[in-house]
C-alpha cells in the first residue's frame, strides 16, 4: 500500500484535530493536543495552538473530547457482511475501524459448498455466501467492494478441513493436511492475517493436537497468528487452556484465546484457576485473550447446551422464525414440550446462551492480555447486543461507570494491544506516520443501547470515526463514506 503523500509533495494537513483529549492507544493517561493528518496517515501531534492550516485543512474543535485510534474488534464473524452489508454500520457506529474476521475455525475463504453448509459454517450464510476457492478470490473482492472498515482475515481450520477431507469426523490423514498446507500457503502469500480453530465444533473437533500444530507452524512461517475457540470452555476448561498453549507452543506462533470464559453454572467464579494460568503460560510464550462484555454467549442452538439452569433466547430459526427474541422455556411451555424438543423442533437455529457469572466477565476483561472482541453474529435475525454495543459498553459501562479500569486502559485493549496482538502494521496508536484510523468521542457520555429484547440499536457518544484518513461515519448518519481493505499479513 502506498501512501497519497510522498517526499516531492509539500506537507499539507487534510484535517486538524484542536482542543482533542488525546488517548494514544498505549495504556497511557491521555494529554491535551491536537492532531493533524495528510492523505492515509497521522503527520503531526502538538500542543495545543501550535500546528499550523493551510488552505484546503478542515478544521474540528473537539471541545476536549476524547480523540483515540479507531477501535479494532479483535472478533469477528464479518467474514461475508463486509461485502454484503459494506458499510458496516453496526460496527463504524461503535468507533471500530477494524475487524479481525475469520474466527472459530469459520472463514469464508477457502472453501465453497454444493449443499448447505454444515454447523457452525451456516453462522455465516448458506452455500451462495461460500464462492471463494482460494483466498486470493476473496481478497479480490474485499479490493472491488472497499467496506466501511478494515479487515484482517484469518483463515478457518474447519474452512480448510472441509475444503480438503473425505471424512470431516476424524483427524486428518497427511496427504490432507499437505492439501491444508497448500492452502495455507495460498492464503497468506494473498493477505490472510492467521489461523483460527473451533475445536469445540464438529467440523473441526476431529483434530487433534497434532494436526492443529501442524497447520498452525505453517502459518506461523508467513507470520501469521494463531486464535482458538478451545474444545472446552466448561468442565474441562484448564485441559483446553494446556492444549491450546501446547500446540502454539509446538507451532512456535502468537496465541489468542477466544472469548475467554468459564461456562454452565457449575463453572462459574473458575476464572480465578484459568486466569494464573494463561498468566504464567503468556511469561513463557506469547498469548493474547479476547473477551466480549456480556455474560451472555451466543452460537448455534445444540442440543448439549440446553439446559434449565441458564435462560436460552432464541436468535434465529429456519422452521420457526416467528419464535426468534423469544426464550426457548416460553416456547417449550407453549408448546407443551420440554427444552430439548423444543430446541429439536426450532432446528437449524441460533440461541443465546445467559452461561456465565458477571464476576468472572469482569476478571477476564480487567485481565491485562484482554482484548475486546465482539463475537457479534451479523446475520441473526435477532442478533446478541454484541453485535452493536461492546465498544461503548466497555468504555462507558465498565470503565466509566463500574471503574473497573481507567478509560485508557479500555482504550489500550481495543487499540495497541490488539494491533501489537495481530501484528497489524502502523495501527492501533496515534503516532506520527500511523494510519489515521481515528474515532472522536464523548467520554462523558458514550454508552450502548443494544439489548436483549432491542437489540439494533446505536449507541450514544461516538461522534466522528476516520478511516485510512477519511471521514467515514459521523454521529446519526445511515451512510458512510467507505475507505476500508484488507490489512495484516502480507497485506500490511
Ligand atoms: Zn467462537
Amino acid at each position: 500500500m502506498t501512501s497519497t503523500t510522498d517526499e516531492t509533495t509539500p506537507p499539507r494537513h487534510d484535517h486538524i484535530f484542536r482542543n482533542a483529549l488525546i488517548y494514544d492507544g498505549s495504556n497511557d493517561g491521555p494529554l491535551p493536543g491536537e492532531v493533524a493528518i495528510a492523505g492515509e496517515r497521522i503527520v503531526a501531534i502538538a500542543d495545543q495552538g501550535t500546528i499550523p492550516a493551510g488552505p484546503a485543512t478542515r478544521e474540528h474543535d473537539l471541545k476536549g473530547k476524547a480523540l483515540a485510534p479507531g477501535f479494532i474488534d479483535s472478533h469477528t464473524h464479518d467474514d461475508r457482511i463486509v461485502l454484503d452489508s459494506p458499510d458496516m454500520l453496526p460496527k463504524i457506529s461503535q468507533g471500530v475501524t477494524t475487524v479481525v474476521a475469520g474466527n472459530c475455525g469459520i472463514s469464508l475463504a477457502p472453501v465453497t459448498f454444493d449443499g448447505p453448509p454444515p454447523a457452525p459454517l451456516n453462522l455465516l450464510g448458506g452455500k451462495e455466501a461460500y464462492q471463494f476457492p482460494t483466498f486470493a478470490d476473496y481478497a479480490r473482492a474485499i479490493a472491488e467492494t472497499t467496506p466501511g472498515v478494515n479487515v484482517a482475515a484469518l483463515v478457518g481450520h474447519s474452512s480448510l478441513r472441509l475444503a480438503t477431507m473425505s471424512d470431516i469426523g476424524g483427524k486428518a490423514a497427511a496427504s490432507e493436511i499437505a492439501a491444508m498446507l497448500d492452502r495455507v500457503d495460498e492464503a497468506m502469500e494473498n493477505g490472510a492475517a492467521g489461523f483460527s480453530t473451533g475445536l469445540f465444533y464438529p467440523t473441526n473437533a476431529g483434530a487433534d493436537a497434532d494436526e492443529v500444530s501442524q497447520v498452525a507452524a505453517r502459518f506461523s512461517a508467513h507470520g501469521g497468528v494463531y486464535a482458538t475457540h478451545m474444545r472446552d470452555e466448561m468442565d474441562h476448561v484448564l485441559d483446553s487452556i494446556a492444549e491450546s498453549v501446547d500446540t502454539a507452543a509446538r507451532a512456535g506462533i502468537q496465541l489468542v484465546i477466544s472469548h475467554h470464559k468459564c461456562a454452565g453454572v457449575s463453572n462459574w467464579g473458575r476464572t480465578r484457576e484459568t486466569l494464573p494460568v494463561i498468566a504464567k503460560a503468556a511469561a513463557g510464550q506469547p498469548i493474547g485473550i479476547d473477551a466480549y462484555p456480556y455474560a451472555a454467549g451466543s452460537t448455534n442452538l445444540r442440543a448439549d447446551l440446553v439446559t434449565d439452569t441458564y435462560r436460552i433466547m432464541i436468535s434465529w430459526s429456519e422452521p420457526h422464525p416467528e419464535m426468534t427474541g423469544r426464550d426457548l422455556a416460553d416456547i417449550a411451555a407453549e408448546w407443551s414440550v420440554d427444552l430439548d424438543e423444543a430446541a429439536r423442533r426450532l432446528d437449524p437455529a441460533g440461541a443465546i446462551y445467559f452461561q456465565m457469572d458477571e464476576d468472572d466477565v469482569r476478571r477476564v476483561l480487567a485481565f491485562p492480555l484482554t482484548m475486546i472482541g465482539s463475537d457479534g453474529l451479523p446475520h441473526d435475525k435477532h442478533p446478541h447486543p454484541r453485535l452493536w454495543g461492546t465498544f461503548p459498553r466497555v468504555i462507558g459501562h465498565y470503565a466509566r461507570e463500574l471503574g473497573l479500569f481507567p478509560i485508557e486502559t479500555a482504550i489500550h485493549k481495543m487499540t495497541g494491544l490488539t494491533a501489537k496482538t495481530f501484528n497489524l502494521k502502523d495501527r492501533g496508536r496515534i503516532a506520527e506516520g500511523c494510519f489515521a484510523d481515528l474515532v472522536i468521542f464523548d467520554p462523558a457520555t458514550v454508552i450502548d443501547r443494544a439489548t436483549y429484547e432491542d437489540p439494533l440499536q446505536f449507541s450514544v457518544g461516538i461522534e466522528k470515526v476516520f478511516v485510512n484518513g477519511r471521514l467515514s461515519w459521523e454521529a446519526g448518519a445511515t451512510t458512510v463514506h467507505r475507505n476500508g481493505r484488507l490489512v495484516g499479513g502480507r497485506a500490511g
